[in-house]
């Protein structure tokens, strides 16, 4: 029998307080309404987002909750005015999306839309500000527009990426943020020529996925940089990244430290960190003449980027990347045909899988720094 239309009961993992374990327990998930599509979740990864706005330090605590935002489904039921997907579709949900109708969509060059940009304090729907989960009554928040930690989630169509059908949802689900957003910097904003030497700075998920991208683009040397020295050992060797530098082995800023090992700077930089002291080092370090420094990483709310004006001057260049400028609808297929043609290896992201009843483990796990990414596996 179609569930279309109607309410479905099935299992989300509710956040109730901040930091305390997720709680299983089984919602009500109402129908999709104008624009909106329901999806069955079938695979979904952690990413850091979901652990700071569900540890809720220096963000507006929002309770309770369904986190949540890197899947993998397929389209169960769609709403009112949805023309672009339809039940059985299979689709990346995505934390950004893409209206098609405003200034940002329509520009080729930009992916920040005006009416489905990422929105963190949002707790309900576009559509009518409501809730679409309830528990014995009680209403629980949306995050990012997709909570992807329940059975069934209700996201607006715009995002919503429909995928190749053949592409598996197991591995495929990264795409939905870290992976692209890395990757992108990279592809989309730093194009690294062939041969060409690219510094990674934070050698995280997102600096790993801009690793990728360096060696997909033929980069000649890619050098990571980090703090933690597991981070090359044990992960970026595997991500193609031929040099390693430890600022801490250091005495000297390390913007230094490159510019002597490239013989003037490297061609291109991609900075996914978050701090502020890093985005400098990661613009200062790229050669004069061309080089090209791109900012990822999110910044506390008060800092300031601090460089001699001389450095653009002297011709290089400093950009920033949101989603690895990639238009979540438009785009997003093709990353996932990247992965179907072999250009882009996604298994060796994957450290980690739990099935949906042990999703807190997956928090333990992000929380030590053990996994890049860790799927939950939602029919297990
Ligand atoms: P992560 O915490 O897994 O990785 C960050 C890495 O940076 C860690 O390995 C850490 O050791 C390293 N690091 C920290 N300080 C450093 C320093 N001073 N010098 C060198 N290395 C240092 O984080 P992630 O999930 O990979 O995300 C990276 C950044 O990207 C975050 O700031 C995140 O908020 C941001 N992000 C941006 C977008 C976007 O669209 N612009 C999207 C998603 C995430
Ligand atoms: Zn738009």
């Amino acid at each position: 029998m179609s569930t279309a239309g109607h309410f479905i009961r099935c299992l989300a993992a509710v956040a109730w307080e901040a930091g305390k374990p997720l709680v299983m327990e089984e919602v009500e998930v109402a129908p999709p309404q104008k624009h909106e599509v329901r999806i069955k979740v079938h695979f979904t990864s952690l990413c850091h987002t979901d652990v700071c706005f569900w540890e809720a330090k220096g963000q507006t605590p929002l309770f309770p909750r369904i986190f949540g935002h890197e899947a993998g489904g397929v389209v169960e039921s769609v709403g009112e005015g949805v023309t672009d997907l339809q039940s059985g579709d299979h689709v990346l949900t995505i934390f950004t999306g893409e209206c098609g109708n405003c200034r940002h969509c329509h520009s080729e060059e930009s992916n920040m839309c005006d009416l489905l940009r990422i929105n963190t304090e949002r707790g309900g729907m576009i559509h009518d500000g409501e809730s679409r989960f309830s528990s014995n009554g009680k209403s629980i928040h949306h995050f990012l527009g997709t909570s992807t930690f329940s059975e069934f989630t209700v996201v607006h169509s715009g995002q919503v990426a429909k995928i190749n059908p053949e592409a598996p949802l197991d591995k495929v689900c990264i795409v939905s943020c870290g992976l692209s957003t890395g990757l992108g910097a990279t592809l989309n904003v730093a194009k690294p020529k062939r041969g060409q030497s690219v510094a990674i700075f934070g050698l995280g998920a997102v600096g790993l996925a801009a690793a990728e991208g360096a060696r997909i683009s033929g980069a000649g040397r890619i050098i990571g940089v980090d703090l933690n020295p597991n981070r090359f050992e044990e992960g970026a060797k595997k991500f193609g990244v031929t040099d390693f530098v430890n600022p801490r082995e250091h005495d000297k800023p390390v913007q230094q430290v490159i510019i002597e090992m490239t013989d003037g700077g490297v061609d291109r930089s991609v900075e996914c960190t978050g701090s502020v002291q890093v985005m400098i080092q990661a613009f200062e370090c790229v050669h004069e003449g061309w080089g090209v420094a791109v900012l990822v990483g999110v910044p506390r709310q008060d800092d300031a980027f601090r460089t001699h004006p001389m450095n653009f001057l002297n011709e290089r260049t400093l950009k920033g990347s949101f989603f690895g400028n990639y238009k979540p609808k438009t785009d997003i297929p093709g990353v996932v045909e990247k992965y179907m043609n072999k250009e882009l290896d996604l298994d060796k992201f994957i450290t980690h899988t739990v099935p949906f009843s042990k999703i807190n483990e997956a928090f333990d796990y992000m929380s030590k720094g053990e996994c890049i990414r860790c799927i939950i596996d939602m029919g297990a």
